[in-house]
């Protein structure tokens, strides 16, 4: 891949931590990045909008897609498949653009494989008390979803030591903070700069 190309994080974290309202805020304040809108085969929720949070498609469909090799990774998660398309995630990041997966640590797990150069982070809520309380106040599973949600919690927080990264969301403002300087941070590498700004960089080295 070219110097100019983009990168790529995933971003891991139990449901209900808060992930996708952090990359949704994140998305608002940085023009840079985009994010991956997943295929899934899990019932759309109110509010939801096919196309934007997800792709909504068929068990069928889905299978269909993983034969016309079109996924990057998939994965079963809560009885219910997700998966990465593989040609949007390549375009974006051949056209500079960092892209965020919002994805479970097993499609991680995939990608990482395939990608090492991705960074990855994990996102963790402040306490158990909390996790259940916003799956609770989100409001948009119903019981059942919920209690299974959180009886996974333990096994996918248990993935966190195998991401580089590791973000707790307990109050949103300063995790979004940390998010964004995160990328920020990543933007300043010199092997980034050195490309971005290589007019100048000639300039400043040229004796007049
Ligand atoms: P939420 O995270 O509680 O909002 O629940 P979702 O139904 O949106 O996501 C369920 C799980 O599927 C989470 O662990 C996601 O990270 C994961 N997930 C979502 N999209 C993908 C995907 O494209 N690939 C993989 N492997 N996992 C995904
Ligand atoms: P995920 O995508 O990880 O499943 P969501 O972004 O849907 O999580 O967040 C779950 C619920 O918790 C939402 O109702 C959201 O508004 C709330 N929430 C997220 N972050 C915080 C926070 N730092 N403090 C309190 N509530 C939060
Ligand atoms: P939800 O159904 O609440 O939107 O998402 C549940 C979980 O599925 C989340 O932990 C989310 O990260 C994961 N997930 C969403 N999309 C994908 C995907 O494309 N691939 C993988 N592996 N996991 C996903």
């Amino acid at each position: 891949m070219s110097q100019l190309a983009g990168t790529l994080y995933i971003l891991s974290a139990p449901s209900g931590a808060g992930k996708t309202s952090l990359v949704k805020a994140l998305l608002q304040q940085d023009d840079q990045v985009g994010v991956s809108v997943s295929h899934t085969t899990r019932a759309m929720r109110p509010g939801e909008v096919d196309g934007v949070d997800y792709n909504f498609v068929t068990m069928d469909a889905f299978n269909a897609l993983i034969e016309q090799g079109q996924f990057l990774e998939y994965a079963e998660v809560f009885g219910n498949k997700y998966g990465t398309s593989q040609r949007w995630v390549e375009e974006q990041l051949t056209a500079g653009r960092d892209v965020i997966l919002e994805i479970d640590w097993q499609g991680a797990e995939q990608v990482r494989r395939l990608m090492p150069e991705a960074v990855t982070l994990f996102i963790l809520p402040p306490s158990r008390e909390a996790l259940r309380e916003r799956l609770n106040a989100r409001g948009q599973d119903s019981d059942e979803v919920i209690a299974g949600r959180m009886a996974e919690a333990t096994s996918e927080m248990s993935h966190y030591p195998e991401y580089d990264y590791l973000l707790i969301n307990d109050d949103f403002d300063t995790a979004l903070q940390q998010l964004a300087s995160l990328f920020q941070a990543r933007r300043l590498r010199q092997s980034a700069q050195q490309t971005r700004h290589e007019v100048l960089l000639e300039q400043l080295l040229s004796e007049d």
